[in-house]
């Protein structure tokens, strides 16, 4: 089987209109981002059991100029796409071949822009070393940080556009990328540059996401206070030059005992959130450390990790949830798995609570180094004991809705953007049951096809 990345993104014609037949099912999460029991709805559309592949009630999907035009059985929809006006002439075919057909996957957390690799670290953790402890003698992070200040913009599109190309020939559509492995304004800067320069030549979209507040950098680690001193020039320096330079949209905080804590990330995010960022979280990871009430207080599109959030913690997003602005648990199963960790984040627990639950890759050189969302979502599943279609909401809407992005991506709907994937397997159940094999069979961004290993 060949993989063939289609040229995408800008400056090409305007697409015609695509349908898909020949599905097996089609899975839409229509209606909205989910939390409790609709985490499980998918919408699911089957091919009546009577019938061949052709049936005028089979399910099919069609799209326009780059936007979802209706979705539901094949004689339904011709008849609504002839009502409404378009050629349906001018719709080319493409065959899921009994595959099943979900909105594209979009990774809502990623580290994607990084240089080096951190494979000794493996080796050290087998022996019983711990992430803090691995940060505390100079290595993990701060070894990634001292690579990356070293490369250069080129080698970093580089780095960006192969794993990029990895994550699409998983059926993901849309990546979350954050700085943060530069620690001073210029690598910063470059880093942004870059995931916003990638997300433009697409195929996959691409949202930047400043990260400043990462790890204390080395040059600061000898002053008397660093972790203030260098929150400070957060805020007074590296803030305003990221906001001038206009890339990211989001603005992240590792808030965890003995990095940021919760005072030292409000400060930081109320500022970003003053320039027009969108305030997310790392929180509550290794201990619990007031990350998740933070971000219910300061209304965080998402709450990341949360592998050990406290009581009021889960109290405070539980409530979050009941407003008009839910902070998204994003729960990063293949972190846990990496570090060899049993203990995971109460994903039953925020479910029931009513807190809508996304997954994420958390791609990272040091504690989460695979490109492969279907992976978490098989994480997830086996680890966070959620069901494949809890799970499959929480890489489409759910995902989207993490990254303020629920409007446009994350669901087959009238009028949003046609990101979807083919499957080479008849049920969306089955993307996470097949750890780690390669099931995408067409990958469709913006009503183009951009990937296709038929
Ligand atoms: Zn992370």
């Amino acid at each position: 089987m060949t993989l063939r990345v289609l040229p995408g993104g800008r400056g090409q014609p305007d697409p015609p209109g695509l349908m898909i037949v020949g599905a097996a099912e089609i899975v839409t999460m229509a209606g909205g981002p989910r939390r409790g029991s609709a985490q499980a709805e998918v919408d699911r559309h089957e091919e009546a059991a009577v019938g061949g592949r052709e049936s005028d009630r089979a399910p099919v999907v069609t799209a326009w100029d780059g936007r979802i035009v209706a979705v539901g059985s094949r004689s339904d929809v011709e008849r609504f796409v002839e009502g409404a006006g378009y050629p349906l002439e001018r719709f080319a075919r493409v065959d899921a071949a009994g595959g099943t057909v979900t909105p594209g996957l979009i990774d809502p957390h990623t580290h994607l822009l990084f240089a080096g690799s951190r494979e000794r670290e493996l080796e050290l953790r087998q022996q019983g070393a711990g992430y803090l402890e691995i940060l505390e003698a100079g290595g993990g992070i701060l070894s990634t940080v001292a690579a990356t200040r070293e490369a250069s913009a080129e080698a970093l599109a580089a780095h960006g556009r192969r794993w990029l190309d990895e994550m699409l020939g998983h059926g993901v559509t849309t990546v979350e990328a954050k700085s943060g492995y530069g620690l001073d304004l210029a690598t910063e800067l470059r880093l942004l540059e870059v995931a916003h320069r990638l997300g433009a030549e697409g195929p996959v979209e691409v949202v930047p996401t400043w990260l400043g507040a990462h790890a204390v950098p080395p040059e600061m680690r000898g002053l008397p206070d660093p972790t203030e001193a260098f929150v400070r020039s957060l805020i007074d320096e590296q803030l305003p030059g990221v906001a001038a330079q206009g890339r990211a949209v989001a603005a992240d905080v590792f808030c965890e005992r003995g990095v940021f804590s919760a005072d030292q990330s409000r400060r930081i995010l109320r500022a970003a959130m003053g320039f027009g960022l969108r305030p997310r979280l790392h929180a509550d990871e290794l201990a619990p450390s007031g990350g998740a009430e933070l971000a219910a207080e300061i209304g965080a599109t998402s709450a990341d990790h949360l592998a050990t959030p406290s009581e009021a913690g889960i109290e405070a997003l539980a409530a979050a949830a009941e407003t008009e602005r839910p902070v998204v648990a994003t729960l990063l199963p293949a972190t846990t798995w990496f570090l060899m960790k049993d203990h995971h984040a109460p994903a039953r627990t925020f479910i029931d609570r009513g807190v809508p639950v996304a997954i994420g890759t958390d791609f990272n050189p040091g504690t989460s180094p695979t490109p492969s969302l279907p992976l978490a979502m098989t994480a997830a599943c086996l680890n966070l004991r959620m069901t494949p279609d809890e799970v499959l909401a929480g890489v489409t809407i759910n995902a989207a809705l993490a990254l303020g992005l629920a409007e446009e991506i994350g669901s087959l709907e009238s009028g949003k953007q046609a990101d979807l994937v083919i499957w080479n397997v008849p049920t969306s159940r089955q993307i996470p049951y097949w750890p780690a094999a390669d099931l995408v069979r067409t990958v469709i961004k913006r009503g183009r096809v951009v990937l296709d290993r038929t």
